[in-house]
């Protein structure tokens, strides 16, 4: 059966690079994906799904199947805008093919993913994989405005509990479980503002702040974690001060944090170790863990905290062993297992729901945000035979 899904998946590989360059064609910023998502409608109809509907918040939702275990695919639909055009050769919105690889914003963060989990449901159709298993194929939307939000809204409103998510996220084709989380922290100082020709008067709220921002760096260097994942981090990523004009003395200041968290950390531990630096304490300083609050493309807004959990699947873990079974059996070798870099929507499965994730992609997670954003399609193909192959593999490994 293995050879039989890798000769489909590569008769169909004109099916999944076509799609790519079209989703590609078509940008789709955080809030903007309403086109985006009804080219995946079509493609998905196309493919025989057994339903496709689009959610309140926006999110596409393609079933096949309708047996006990529940199985989810998740690929963001959302890329980051392109920055300065001028950072690329070719454009960012033709799906450039070149020499057996897709260029473009989004070919692997992660439009190629797309394509590949939408074909790779193609695939079970047209080869007859179904099973006691029912297949979900996500097309989220939000992700890179604020990871997991999607999935908050699938698992507590529309009532969606599956099994085990499978995040398609870029992993060059190996079997990811987990990758720390993070956090958007404010740290606030007040002053006392007056007219700067005699600061004497006033209270400096910038000079409230210098001790604090050294304390932050030192704070870094402290932060620890265990190995697998790596150790937490915070690092300053913005700062502002307001007063009433350029001749006076600043009335209050603001530092934005970039916290990682690692395995071992927590929102409270987190927000408390900032609470508790002695400059912070001094300052009477405020610490404020920021909130999102942004309408999707169908206009719902669905209200969260800018705290996206750690998550790490257990070494042993049936599901991590079914991933790697599954690459095994089509391709005849071991998969890497291995982590994230950055944080992706596992935050809410498993971060938040304790739903089992697994990571596999195609394409290299170096590239995302990358003004030399491509894909491989060799890889394209094998992601479509894995997420083809994977659903019957899963099914059997919980039976036995
Ligand atoms: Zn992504």
């Amino acid at each position: 059966m293995n050879e039989q899904i890798l000769a489909a998946a590569r008769e169909g590989e004109h099916h999944v690079v076509r799609f790519l360059r079209d989703l590609i064609a078509i940008p789709s910023t955080s809030s903007r994906e309403e086109a985006v998502i009804h080219r995946i409608k079509q493609e998905m109809e196309g493919c025989g799904y057994d339903e496709v509907r689009i959610d309140p918040m926006g999110n596409i939702l393609g079933r096949i199947g309708s047996g006990k275990k529940v199985i989810a695919y998740d690929a963001h639909v959302d890329t980051v805008d392109v920055g300065n055009p001028e950072n690329w050769s070719v454009d960012p919105f033709t799906g450039a093919l070149e020499d057996g690889v897709v260029y473009g914003r989004g070919a692997c963060d992660m439009k190629g993913a797309l394509a590949s989990i939408v074909h790779g449901g193609r695939l079970i159709k047209q080869l007859g994989l179904e099973g006691d298993y029912t297949l979900y194929v996500v097309g989220s939307v939000q992700e890179e405005d604020c990871d997991g939000l999607c999935w908050q809204y699938i698992i507590n409103e529309g009532k969606l509990r599956p099994d085990v998510v499978v995040i398609t996220e870029a992993t060059d084709l190996a079997v990811y479980r987990g990758h720390r989380g993070r956090m958007e922290i404010e740290v606030r100082t007040k002053g006392i503002s007056c007219h700067g020709s005699a600061p004497e008067r006033g209270v400096n709220a910038v000079y409230k702040m210098a001790p604090i921002i050294l304390d932050i760096e030192k704070l870094n260097e402290r932060l620890s974690g265990e190995p697998f994942l790596g150790k937490g981090t915070v690092t300053i990523s913005d700062i502002r001060a307001t007063s009433p004009s350029l001749c006076a003395v600043a009335d209050s200041t603001t530092i934005h944090l970039d916290r990682r968290l690692a395995a071992t950390d927590t929102l409270e531990s987190a927000v408390k170790e900032i609470q508790d630096l002695p400059s912070v304490r001094n300052a009477e300083a405020e610490v404020v863990v920021l909130d999102y609050a942004v309408p999707s493309w169908k206009g719902l807004t669905y209200p969260t905290q800018k705290y996206y959990p750690t998550w790490l699947l257990p070494e042993n873990h049936p599901v991590l062993s079914a991933g790697v079974k599954a690459f095994e059996d089509l391709f005849g070798e071991k998969p890497v297992v291995g982590r994230w870099v950055f944080s992706t929507n596992g935050v809410a499965v498993m971060g938040m729901h304790g739903i089992p994730c697994i990571g596999f992609g195609p394409g290299n997670e170096i590239y995302a945000h990358m003004a030399t954003e491509h894909i491989p399609v060799e890889q394209l193909v094998k992601a479509a035979a894995w997420y083809a192959a994977f659903p019957v593999v899963y099914t059997a490994c919980q039976q036995s």
